[in-house]
């Protein structure tokens, strides 16, 4: 879409029409609800609140857009709502369909790196970007940057077959048949989201579930551990209520100034920023391995001692951390440790608690947990249950995935859902 197609003023209707069909923010979601929607003939009018759409896509991925995984199944996402809704929902555009349509249909070159994220051959944000924007300009789709929607109001009765009226913050109020509520959800709010969907969903009756920050950095106040800034390892995290595990995950962890970051961290935070945060506490498993694994490794080190066998798997300042917190000589030899020794080192090494104090909050948090409840629209069609015409996609909606690509796929996933339903309506289910 070229720059001069992002419109400042809303265009004017013939005769005060209605348009069929206005979709509230143009990020992923709904960029491919109006390309669909565009593409089964019906012409969208996108309301962007930044001067320039898809903001969030420009700085994915540190700016290279983890577009897509490479593999995905159901337990990569999060949903309080029905996981055969969302097993649905997922299915109607298998990945392999969903990287074809970036590929051939948008011509964005898609390579796998070996985390099994995808991401542009180019390594640009901004193609990817540019390619959506091209579609939407070519099935006849419209933006207007720099506007924000102000209060959406369902209309009742009017002749025209319009049923929402939109207040805009430029002072315009636009009519419609059919309205979407892509406007994400409140992480990264420089990028233009700020929980306004949600507040509308609410004020139009719509259960919204209680939000968190997702896939964001933890904190930490203990010096030691924050000394390690710039250590990365690999780990198995594992959430613990008492004796319970609620969720594991292992890969890379990254040591911060203020905590604790990294894939595995980000994929672990919801655990403790989510409804099931109550009395969980967080373990870590060094080098991915378990008390067990660790105590076995003790064991067969015979004549080595404890800071050579340690350094061969783990780096020197997190060794150092640790045999000072197991309160063991680094200098002993393993063969030589008491059990009692042995025990304390093994446990730091395979299940050491790892002392959270908050999260950094929704200004780097990647998404957003909670939302508007699944069952608050028809699987089918994404329709709301409680708003004849008004249809919900992406972040908005309580569904979140881990990092490596899935959240993108769900935004793509229930945009295109939104824009086939809007042009083609089916009966509400
Ligand atoms: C730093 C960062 C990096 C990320 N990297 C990746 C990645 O590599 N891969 C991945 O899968 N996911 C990634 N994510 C997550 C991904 O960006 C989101 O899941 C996705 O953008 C959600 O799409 P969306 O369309 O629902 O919301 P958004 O992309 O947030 O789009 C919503 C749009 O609505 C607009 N809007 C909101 N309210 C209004 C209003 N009242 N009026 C008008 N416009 C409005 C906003 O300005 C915004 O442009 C990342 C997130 C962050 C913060």
């Amino acid at each position: 879409m070229s720059e001069s197609c992002i419109l400042s003023s809303v265009p004017a209707r013939p005769e005060g029409e209605p348009w069929p069909v206005v979709i509230v923010g143009c990020g992923a979601a709904g960029m491919l609800a109006g390309i669909f929607a565009g593409r089964g003939g019906v012409r969208p009018l996108l309301l962007e609140t930044r001067p320039k759409p898809g903001a969030k896509i420009r700085v994915s991925g540190g700016g290279r857009c983890n577009v897509l995984p490479s593999q995905s199944e159901l337990d990569d996402f999060h949903t309080e709502g029905s996981r055969n809704s969302l097993k649905n929902l997922l299915a109607s555009w298998p990945l392999a369909q969903c990287r074809a349509f970036f590929e051939r249909e948008l011509g964005v070159a898609l390579k796998v790196e070996d985390t099994g994220k995808l991401f542009p051959l180019s390594d640009d944000a901004g193609e990817v970007l540019d390619a959506l924007l091209r579609e939407l300009e070519r099935v006849g789709g419209q933006v207007i940057g720099g506007v924000r929607a102000e209060e959406l109001v369902p209309l009742a009765d009017a002749v025209d077959g319009a049923r929402f009226e939109i207040a805009l913050s430029n002072g315009a109020r636009l009519r419609a048949r059919s309205a979407v509520l892509a406007t994400g959800g409140l992480s990264l709010p420089k990028t233009g989201s700020d929980g306004w969907g949600y507040t509308t969903a609410h004020k139009l009756g719509h259960v919204v579930l209680r939000r968190y920050p997702a896939l964001v950095p933890l904190l930490c106040s203990e010096a030691r551990w924050n000394e390690l800034a710039g250590v990365s390892v690999v780990a198995r995290l594992a959430a613990l209520r008492g004796d319970k595990l609620v969720g594991e995950s292992t890969g890379d962890l990254l040591f911060t100034h203020k905590g604790f970051s990294g894939p595995v961290a980000l994929d672990m935070s919801r655990f403790l920023t989510g409804p099931e945060r109550e009395g969980v506490e967080l373990v870590a498993g060094w080098h991915g391995l378990s008390v067990v694994d660790w105590d076995e490794r003790l064991r067969k080190g015979g004549t080595r001692t404890v800071l050579l066998c340690l350094r061969e798997w783990l780096p020197r300042r997190l060794v150092s951390v640790l045999i000072d917190l197991a309160r063991v000589h680094p200098e002993r030899k393993l063969a030589e440790l008491s059990r009692e020794e042995r025990k304390r080192l093994s446990t730091l090494l395979g299940a050491c608690p790892l002392p959270i104090s908050g999260d950094e909050g929704y200004k780097t948090a990647e998404v957003t947990g909670g939302g508007v409840a699944l069952e608050e629209v028809a699987t089918k069609t994404l329709e709301s249950r409680r708003v004849p015409g008004l249809y919900l996609c992406g972040e908005v909606l309580d569904v979140t995935g881990r990092i490596g690509g899935f959240n993108f796929l769900w935004a793509w996933v229930s945009g295109r859902r939104v824009g086939q339903s809007l042009a083609s309506p089916l009966p509400q289910v």
